[in-house]
């Protein structure tokens, strides 16, 4: 970054403080009339950059504001009635009415050099354990980094965007693009990725479906921004309020639970071998977020805001707007959520996406020897089987810590407490 911007006549100033104290003090040093940023839509964010604004207009400075990382956002895309969308479809259909060539126009830096020698002003660069991260594997995923490491990621899904729609739900095909953590840190443009969907859709039939498909989720990203920015307390709260009279699990075997989940021992091999991946590699593959999600909030009874925290924790690809999104579908107290009583099953979803266990043998490496019928469900394998795959349950592998079918009727009954009384005082859902 520091290369490309001193190509432009430019350079980097790396500091690492609170931007309260950093930004107003750094604009004084530099004698600049105004600081330009581009927007944040998290609420703490948002209450930082505020105090920004108002230290640098105590000192006679500005701030100037503008909108980066999403196609469109805040109300730039409302209803007929001039209301925030909260269903997805009828977002995305004015979201691609409101899209014009403008809206992806790559646009150009240029500095008028004024700022003299700005890198005598910086510090090192900070390791990534003073910023507070931790190492984790993330190149094992084949996800090179930096922006020379997003062009060739965006490169090699141009060549398989064509099968999105087919491959995107099976974790063991390299099938989704791997973007979301250069979206995250800004290393890839969101207006690239969108003008590459819009293209491929124009210029080659046969991938268009994968592209309009992939172009849905790029929309599913701008579509929670503008939930965060309207309904600022999804971040504490559920998006529904009725959700929040839900009284979750509590207690030693809620937190015995709890660590079972996130430590991949459950029981149940999908769940274990998606949580040992995010362990693993700070990422987690999108059917499986919402796999292990629903499985933490209705087979385990555990509140979404911990599974969510535990994923803010440990996904290199965290967003605020999207995980929290993601938490409230999967617990259906968000907007456009999975209905409440639609409780995924764990084990089907194993046989479905990945039915010959490939993606559980590379997590699960202990449960390799099982035959594909039975490694979704190792407790169902004869003790013939197990013995043949040399594993002993309980100490090679766990028993399911819960069992399936009794949990859906817990949690059904659990939230049945979000069913509204009518004016007559009848429940409906
Ligand atoms: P691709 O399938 O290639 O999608 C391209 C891009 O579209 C992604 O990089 C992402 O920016 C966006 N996108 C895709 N699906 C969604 C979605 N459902 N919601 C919002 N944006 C989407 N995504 C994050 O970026 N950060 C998170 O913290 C996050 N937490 C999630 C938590 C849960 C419980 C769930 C169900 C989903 C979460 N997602 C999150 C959304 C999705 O799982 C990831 O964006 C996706 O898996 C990233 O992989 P990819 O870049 O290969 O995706």
């Amino acid at each position: 970054l520091d290369a490309m911007l001193r190509a432009a006549g430019g350079g980097l100033i790396v500091l690492h403080d609170d931007a309260r104290n950093a930004i107003p003090k750094l604009a004084a040093q530099l004698g600049v009339e105004a600081v330009y940023v581009n927007h944040d839509y998290e609420p703490h964010a948002v209450a930082r950059d505020l105090a920004v604004q108002q230290a640098l207009q105590s000192d006679g400075r500005i701030l100037c504001t503008f909108k980066d990382q999403v196609i469109f956002e805040k109300s730039e895309v409302l209803t007929g009635a001039g209301k925030p969308f909260s269903v997805f479809t009828p977002y995305k259909n004015a979201w691609l009415k409101r899209m014009s060539e403008q809206a992806v126009t790559e646009c150009r830096v240029q500095f008028d050099g004024k700022l003299g020698n700005p890198q005598a002003l910086s510090q090192p660069m900070p390791t990534l354990q003073a910023l507070g991260f931790e190492r984790t594997n993330l190149s094992e995923m084949k996800i090179p980094t930096g922006s020379s490491g997003a062009v060739k990621l965006l490169d090699e899904f141009s060549e398989r965007i064509g099968q999105y729609h087919e491959t995107r739900d099976f974790p063991s095909v390299r099938g989704p693009s791997y973007l979301s953590v250069h979206l995250r840190f800004g290393t890839v443009s969101i207006r690239r990725l969108v003008r590459l969907a819009l293209q491929v859709q124009r210029a080659d039939p046969a991938a268009a479906e994968g592209a309009r498909i992939w172009l849905s989720e790029l929309i599913w990203r701008d579509f929670y921004f503008q939930i965060l920015h309207h309904h600022p307390h999804v971040a504490k709260q559920a998006f529904r309020s009725e959700y929040d009279r839900i009284s979750w699990e509590r207690g030693p075997q809620a937190d015995a639970a709890f660590a079972a989940w996130c430590e991949a021992r459950t029981g149940y091999p999908l769940v274990d071998a998606a949580m040992a991946q995010l362990n693993h590699s700070g990422y987690m593959h999108n059917r499986l977020r919402m796999v292990t999600a629903s499985f933490l909030v209705k087979d385990l009874g555990i509140d979404w805001r911990r599974g969510e925290a535990y994923f803010a924790q440990h996904l290199n690809d965290f967003d605020l707007a999207a995980n929290n999104g993601g938490w409230q579908w999967a617990s259906s107290s968000g907007c456009d959520a999975q209905p409440w009583f639609r409780i995924f099953n764990p084990i089907t979803q194993s046989t479905k996406f990945d039915a010959r266990g490939g993606f559980i043998r590379r997590y699960l490496p202990q449960l390799a020897g099982l035959s594909d019928k039975v490694i979704h469900a190792p407790w169902l394998a004869s003790p013939l089987e197990l013995a043949a795959a040399g594993i002993t349950l309980g100490k090679d592998y766990p028993y399911p810590i819960v069992d399936h079918a009794s949990a859906r009727e817990r949690t059904l009954a659990r939230y049945a407490v979000v069913k509204t009384q009518s004016a007559d005082g009848q429940p409906s859902s």
